[in-house]
């Protein structure tokens, strides 16, 4: 008998259902068949993989209200939220449909003509083409499993890879979902095999050969990910967590801001790689600024997700509650204040209030270690070398948000902050255009935009010699 998976609802505590774990054997035969599929979904014109994405696509869109329930039902994810997340990813596929051909276009680099440069020698081509990897792992995180899976998986399958996908084990129902959808509409289903189970599953899936690991999750696991990669030299790319600053300079209108960054810090309760997880503020607006937060974290519905009014709901993973008491009593017993939340709510459920502190600083484990949840400290500044220094007290670099009117002051502050994405009056947002990319503790690598695409190919130079 397999080992099974517990999969439990965040808001109730309860079972929603037990499913099969992988395990070594089965996943060595997942990794066979994966290998064996590869070469001819490669050598199918790149114009079927779109077509089938595309369906895929569509289905995504047809099935948006079944698959938000899935989502809240195994994450917490408040209903709109999860709703949000589904009418969201298809415009990501969209970028990918349309420029995976660009990307996969052969480049003739150089030609010398036979009788141009040196008569009687012959004509020369150097060609740059662009293959799949092979079989790649995609090991993903359980608080966007949309984004974060489709960022690699669509670009993945798209330039002829075979992917043996492991969803989070707490998004494991959504991981299913996806498959099924991709088989239904003619993704041949040993060219996407799920891989199920948690950490051990994981680790057993790196044991395979593979020729890309493409991981998003926590440092921690970042770190052994990259060492299992390092064993058989395999391409691997590692989307981690960040501790992502915004400052607010003195020359804003308070109220729009504080209210946009309340929204930037506990949209998803928080449990998002761009989450705000530290503000500072110019200490000319910094009580304005404080009051008008309140007031837009006051306004947040805390309560059963599945209600279409409820914008905090549990948090995903029950251990993850007491890692936020920690870094709240840190900070309160260093002398921090708090201003709302600082514990468990008392009800069925992993749900944390809403936590606003203040006084904080820099000696306080909630300014600089990653915290995913409901709670953010706030800190007063003098000045924006101030803001900048503070900013780049981390070993995080995912993205930094700086607020002022004026565009040239936010581009100097942002250029000297170490982070792959840089928010001039905006926060916790992606796009398809962009890299999604890190600087330090934050990972390597890049999803999304045309750097994303080339993420999953590997060119090869040709030397075309017309006689020899
Ligand atoms: P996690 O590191 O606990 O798990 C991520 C995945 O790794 C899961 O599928 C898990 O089963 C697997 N795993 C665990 N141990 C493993 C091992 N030894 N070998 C192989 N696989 C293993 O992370 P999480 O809780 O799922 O996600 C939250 C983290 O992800 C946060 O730190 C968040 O910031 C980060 N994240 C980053 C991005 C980004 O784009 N940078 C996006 C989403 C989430």
């Amino acid at each position: 008998m397999p080992d099974t998976l517990h999969l439990i609802n965040p808001a109730t505590e309860t079972l929603i259902q037990a499913v099969p774990i992988d395990d070594g054997t089965t996943i060595a035969q997942k990794a066979q068949r994966a290998h064996m599929a590869q070469p001819s979904w490669a050598n199918r014109p790149l114009s079927d993989r779109i077509e089938i994405l595309q369906r895929f696509r569509d289905r995504l869109v047809q099935e948006g209200d079944r698959l938000a329930a899935l989502l809240t039902s195994e994450t917490g994810k408040p209903i709109t939220q999860s709703f949000n997340e589904l009418r969201a990813t298809p415009s990501r596929i969209d970028f990918f449909l349309r420029h995976t051909a660009l990307v996969m276009e052969p480049v003739i680099m150089h030609r010398d003509p036979a009788t141009d440069v040196i008569p009687g020698t012959a004509a020369l081509e150097e060609v740059v083409t662009y293959e799949p990897l092979g079989v790649i792992a995609n090991i993903s995180a359980w608080n966007y499993p949309y984004f974060v899976g489709t960022n690699v998986f669509i670009p993945a399958l798209l330039t002829g890879n075979t992917v043996l996908y492991k969803p989070s084990e707490f998004a494991t129902l959504t991981g299913l979902a996806i498959a099924e959808l991709l088989y239904e509409v003619g993704v041949p289903n040993d060219v996407f095999i799920p891989v199920i189970g948690g950490g051990v599953a994981g680790a057993a899936l790196l044991n395979q050969p593979l020729q890309g690991v493409f991981f998003t999750g926590s440092h921690a696991t970042g770190l052994k990910i990259a060492a299992a990669a390092a064993q058989q030299l395999t391409r691997v790319q590692l989307e981690l967590g960040g501790k992502d600053p915004a400052y607010v300079c003195e020359d804003v209108s308070v109220s729009t801001v504080a209210a946009a960054l309340a929204d930037g810090a506990f949209y998803n309760n928080g449990q998002s790689c761009c989450a705000v997880e530290r503000i500072y503020v110019h200490q000319h607006i910094y009580d304005a600024f404080i009051e008008a937060f309140m007031e837009a974290v006051k306004g947040f519905q805390l309560g059963d997700p599945t209600d279409a009014a409820t914008y905090l709901g549990p948090v995903s993973r029950k251990p993850q509650l007491a890692e936020l008491q920690r870094q709240v009593d840190d900070a309160v017993q260093k002398g921090a204040r708090l201003l709302c939340g600082g514990a468990r709510v008392d009800r069925p459920g992993w749900y944390f209030a809403p936590t606003v502190l203040v006084n904080v600083n820099h000696e306080m484990a909630v300014m600089r270690d990653e915290t995913f949840g409901p709670v953010i400290g706030i800190q007063k500044v003098a000045s924006d070398n101030e803001a900048i220094a503070l900013m780049n007290d981390t070993a995080y670099g995912l993205t930094a948000a700086v607020y002022t009117p004026d565009r040239p002051r936010a581009v100097n502050i942002l250029s000297r902050v170490r982070s792959g994405t840089a928010y001039w009056n905006c926060c916790d947002r992606v796009s398809p255009y962009l890299p999604w990319t890190g600087r330090g503790q934050s990972g390597f690598g890049s999803t999304l935009s045309l750097d994303g695409i080339r993420s999953f190919v590997q060119p090869r130079a040709w030397h075309l010699r017309q006689s020899y």
